[in-house]
């Protein structure tokens, strides 16, 4: 996002250079009046306020929630404070106002802007004579155009749910404004764990279900039975007995264990519609129903759902025929409902013929790739081609990426760099929704706030600078002078892994892990440190951010001492593992919107801090 307070500055001083400037003044009114096409909108001159703020009678709850955020901002800004008016007569509408949502009153003074044409989460900014209209489509587009104005035109960043910078200005000027937007994709999650709070993910445009947005923030996209629902559709253990038909034919066998189901199976299908159906009627919230393989192979090898993937050339054709089946099912009853299945692993390749139904939402899956590069690089052309062709056949297409190391989520895993050109991929195939899986159990994994932020950023609109939305972010969440090392350090694991295929379950062995580049990458983190030591808000962010190589260090100890020994280098670390994990465990204790070492979850397996730091309770050589 580009420097606002600067252009406000900018575009104060050249306001007060025209009024200073009496001659140039009569120059615009002679060569046409150019002088009112130059309206600027003042909210707020020294703490005063200018503008009031207006509202339908009646408006819509989040509607209401936008106007109050608008104020509230606006007061932490300017220190003014700022009325929120309900018109019911709009026959009269107040100069110097802000018109926030659709309706009447945006009708009247703005007529030319379409707003019952908008969609859910399309907004619009735009100043004409001394008004500013802040408005969108039902239900959050009217949020949304707040919270992108209040970051774009007034530097307010919500980093993480503990961490907003909001620059003081108690004077603020506008330029004039005509922006119309709306999101890249529909559906937008970045899965992390500082990305879960409601407000949090409202502010930065993140609309997915893990901890849900409520109505008065304008709801989330909600999935009925997430991913994987197989079994949970047709639980083994109430049908295997009566139905082992129901289940994947593997060696010979009807099997549950490590398996699926049979898809082409007539009597299961319907069984399953009626399934689909009923959590469709206890869930009447659901946009978007799950149908998908359990989290294992294990397809079934009976002879028709082999004829359909041998003919298919991929198992998604059993997948696809049996998605599309249910898809056509429930239609009639639930025509807003999209079926959502998986292309994950064995079904990741799509069919030859089979399309999926426009009330099929298929969902990529990037699991096997290398997240060093990005997804169109040569080491992931499979997965491209996978892509292009879901691409070439999908109504809807999601994916589903992997944006970190689950094995461990504290080590160092550098795909910071990769997440943008991902993103701006996906868009160009067609894909309507990202899921980005992160480290979701804690806080404390690295650089995790910067990924929330950045995904989030990102998925609103790909085509921003992803570079300079990581450089924005340091600057900001870690403060500019402790910025400059943890860059450094980012672009030095990007160096350290150049070439090698980074997957989402890092190999112990990497060369970014080696202790010369482990070394370098310490010097970087002490430096921060010292960088923020002054600075009690920043400091525990930045101690934060250094747990992920003091665990590098700690998880491969002595392995590192050996190699730093062999090459005669100085150790950067404490003598005692005893001594580094009782300052990784303080660290802990402290880390910004968690709650001590039990909490922080280090694997996705569920390895907490607490139970991995035991091995070091005794000093060790
Ligand atoms: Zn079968």
């Amino acid at each position: 996002m580009p420097n606002r307070r600067r252009l406000n500055c900018y575009v104060t001083l050249s306001w007060q250079s025209q009024r200073r400037t009496l001659q140039f003044y009569l120059l615009l009114i002679l060569v046409g009046g150019l002088a009112t096409a130059r309206a600027e909108f003042t909210i707020a001159v020294s703490g005063q306020s200018r503008c009031v703020i207006l509202q339908n009678a009646g408006a819509a709850a989040t509607d209401q929630t936008a106007a109050r955020e608008l104020a509230e901002y606006l007061q932490k800004i300017t220190g003014a404070t700022f009325a929120i008016t309900e018109v019911t007569n709009v026959s009269k509408v107040p100069k110097n106002a802000i018109i926030v949502g659709p309706g009447p009153l945006a009708a009247k003074v703005f007529p030319e802007v379409a707003l019952d044409k908008f969609g859910p989460e399309e907004f619009v900014m735009r100043t004409k004579g001394h008004r500013l209209l802040l408005a969108g489509g039902k239900p959050r587009g009217t949020l949304y155009a707040v919270d992108h104005f209040l970051a774009e035109q007034c530097g307010v960043r919500w980093w993480t749910p503990w961490a907003t910078n909001i620059p003081p200005q108690a004077t603020l000027h506008l330029p004039d404004l005509d922006r119309h937007e709306q999101p890249a994709f529909e559906y937008r999650e970045p899965f992390w764990f500082p990305a879960f709070d409601p407000l949090w993910k409202v502010r930065n445009g993140a609309n997915g279900e893990n901890r849900r947005i409520p109505p008065e923030l304008g709801g989330s996209v909600i999935y009925k039975g997430f991913v994987h629902t197989s079994y949970s559709l047709v639980p083994p253990e109430k049908y295997f007995a009566t139905h082992p038909e129901w289940y994947s034919l593997i060696d010979g066998k009807r099997t549950h264990d490590s398996a699926q189901l049979c898809l082409s199976n007539p009597e299961l299908r319907d069984f399953v519609v009626e399934r689909v159906k009923e959590w469709l009627r206890e869930s009447p919230e659901a946009t978007i129903v799950s149908v998908s393989q359990n989290d294992c192979f294990g397809a079934c090898q009976c002879p028709n759902c082999r004829a359909i993937d041998e003919a298919e050339g991929s198992p998604s054709g059993s997948m696809i025929a049996f998605v599309n089946y249910i898809a056509e099912k429930i239609a009639p009853e639930f025509p807003n409902v999209a079926v959502d299945t998986l292309a994950y692993q064995y079904t990741r390749k799509p069919p030859k013929t089979l399309r999926p139904r426009a009330n099929v939402i298929v969902r990529l899956c990037s699991i096997e790739c290398n997240f060093r590069a990005p997804l169109d690089d040569a080491s992931n052309a499979k997965f491209l081609a996978d892509l292009q062709d879901w691409s070439k056949i999908c109504h809807r297409l999601y994916v589903w990426d992997y944006v970190t190391d689950f094995s461990n989520y504290l080590i160092p895993h550098p795909n910071w760099f990769a997440l943008g050109p991902n993103l701006r991929l996906f868009q160009r195939y067609g894909g309507q929704g990202v899921f980005e899986e992160g480290a979701y159990q804690s806080n404390g994994a690295e650089m995790s706030e910067l990924r929330s932020w950045l995904l989030a950023q990102l998925l609103w609109n790909p085509q921003q600078d992803d570079r300079a939305l990581i450089q924005e972010f340091l600057d900001g969440y870690y403060g500019q002078a402790a910025a400059k090392p943890i860059r450094r350090y980012l672009d030095l694991m990007q160096d350290a892994s150049q070439g090698y295929y980074l997957a989402c379950y890092t190999h112990p062995h990497a060369p970014f892990l080696a202790f010369k580049v482990l070394a370098d990458a310490e010097r970087c983190w002490q430096e921060a440190e010292k960088a923020a030591a002054n600075d009690s808000e920043k400091l525990p962010r930045v101690q934060t951010g250094h747990l992920a190589v003091q665990l590098a260090f700690l998880r491969d100890w002595d392995e590192l001492r050996k190699e730093c020994a062999e090459q005669k280098a100085t150790w950067p670390m404490p003598e005692s593992s005893k001594t580094l994990a009782d300052q990784f465990a303080a660290v802990c204790q402290n880390i910004p919107g968690s709650n001590g070492p039990k909490g922080v979850v280090l694997s996705e397996a569920g390895l907490t801090a607490d139970k991995f730091l035991q091995q070091f309770a005794q000093p060790r050589p």
